[in-house]
């Protein structure tokens, strides 16, 4: 499972980053996720929490929140933001359709972390 994974990465970023601060209590952590980076929410939230569960982690919420995906158009290099179908991604300022260039949308990182 796709998110499992994620999750154990995730956790052992979190442990390596409380570690350097000396916190022990993590209280909530922030992830964004590009719309390309194929999450589902539900699902890395419950694999983190099976994650954590019986560890020093347990009882974090792991908040997730969703990066627009943005693309540059082929013909006119203007960036725009698709809705929608991926498969079709028409410019609103030329109406290419396809084989725009992705900027964003395939990232996966942690936005905030909150310990104590
Ligand atoms: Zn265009």
């Amino acid at each position: 499972m796709h998110e499992m994974s994620i999750a154990h990465s995730l956790v052992g970023i979190i442990k390596q980053e409380m570690d350097k601060h000396g916190v022990t209590k993590l209280l909530r952590v922030k992830v964004k996720y590009g719309r390309l980076s194929a999450i589902v929410p539900e699902a890395l939230e419950t694999a983190f929490e099976a994650m954590t569960m019986d560890t020093e982690l347990q009882g974090a919420s792991l908040e997730t929140e969703e990066v627009p995906l943005v693309a540059k158009c082929r013909e006119c290099h203007k960036e725009f933001s698709p809705e929608g179908d991926l498969m079709i991604m028409t410019c609103p300022h030329c109406s290419a359709e396809f084989g725009h260039e992705i900027i964003s949308g395939k990232e996966l990182y942690i936005d905030e972390l909150e310990a104590e």
